[in-house]
C-alpha cells in the first residue's frame, strides 16, 4: 500500500459522488479533488478553440498545454478564463466523453491528478477510473450506484416534468461511451466497496465511508 492516504470515489454520473466526496474530504480533513472538472476543462478548451474533437493528437497537445486552476472554492479556470459555469452546460456535456476517450489525453490528467495527491499526501478523488487506474493501491475505494430513475432526477434538480426524459437519455449515452471506451473504461475496481445510494441519505453514505477509512486506518 502506497504511504499516501487516498479515497477513491467511483461511480457514474448522477450516483452522488460530487455531494458525498465533497462532504467527506472536509470531515477527513482532506483535499478534495473532481477528475470529471479536470475532463470538463480539457473539453472547454477543445470547443473554444475550433479543434476536430476526434483529432486525438490535436485535442491531446491542447491537454498537455492546458493551465488549469481548481482552487478549493470549486471555480474552474481554463487558460485564465473563468469557465466554471461553462464546463457543466450542455456542450460540454454532450463532448466530454469523446474527449476523455483519448488515450494521451487520459495519460495527461491522470499524470496531473497523481501529482497533486503526491503533493498533498493523500486527498479525496472522485472520477471514473480512480481505484481502478490513478490510485489502484488507494487506502480505501468506494463504487458509488444508484438506479437509473434516482440518478436521473437528482441530475434532472429542478427542471421540468418533460424534461427529464432528455436527462435521462442523455445519463445513458454517457454510460454506455464511458463505459465502453477501450482505455480506462468505467468499472468498479475488483476490490472496491459497492454502496447503492438510492435509498440512503447523504449522510448515512458519508458516515459509512468515514468509518471505512477509519478502519482502514487503523
Ligand atoms: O463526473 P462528471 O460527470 O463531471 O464527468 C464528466 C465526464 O468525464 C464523464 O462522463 C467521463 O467521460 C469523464 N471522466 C473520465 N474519467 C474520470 C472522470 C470523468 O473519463 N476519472
Amino acid at each position: 500500500m502506497s504511504d499516501l492516504t487516498v479515497v477513491a470515489i467511483d461511480g457514474p454520473a448522477g450516483s452522488g459522488k460530487s455531494t458525498i466526496a465533497k462532504l467527506l474530504a472536509a470531515e477527513l480533513d482532506l483535499g478534495y479533488l473532481d477528475t470529471g472538472a479536470m475532463y470538463r476543462a480539457a473539453t472547454f478548451a477543445a470547443l473554444s478553440s475550433d479543434v476536430d474533437l476526434d483529432d486525438h493528437d490535436a485535442v491531446a497537445d491542447l491537454t498537455v498545454s492546458l493551465v488549469l486552476e481548481m482552487p478549493p472554492s470549486g471555480d474552474v479556470f481554463v487558460n485564465g478564463h473563468d469557465a466554471t459555469g461553462d464546463i457543466r452546460g450542455p456542450e460540454v456535456t454532450a463532448a466530454v466523453s469523446t474527449v476523455a476517450a483519448h488515450a494521451d489525453v487520459r495519460t495527461e490528467l491522470v499524470r496531473r491528478q497523481r501529482a497533486w495527491a503526491t503533493e498533498r499526501g493523500g486527498g479525496v478523488l472522485e472520477g471514473r477510473d480512480i481505484g481502478s487506474v490513478v490510485f489502484p493501491d488507494a487506502l480505501v475505494k468506494i463504487y458509488l450506484t444508484a438506479s437509473p430513475e434516482v440518478r436521473a432526477a437528482r441530475r434532472a434538480g429542478e427542471v421540468a416534468e418533460a424534461d427529464r426524459d432528455t436527462v435521462a437519455a442523455d445519463l445513458a449515452r454517457r454510460d454506455a461511451l464511458d463505459s465502453q471506451r477501450r482505455i480506462d473504461p468505467l468499472r468498479q475496481a475488483d476490490d472496491a466497496i459497492e454502496i447503492d445510494t438510492s435509498h440512503l441519505s447523504i449522510g448515512e453514505v458519508v458516515a459509512l465511508i468515514v468509518e471505512l477509512v477509519e478502519r482502514a486506518r487503523a
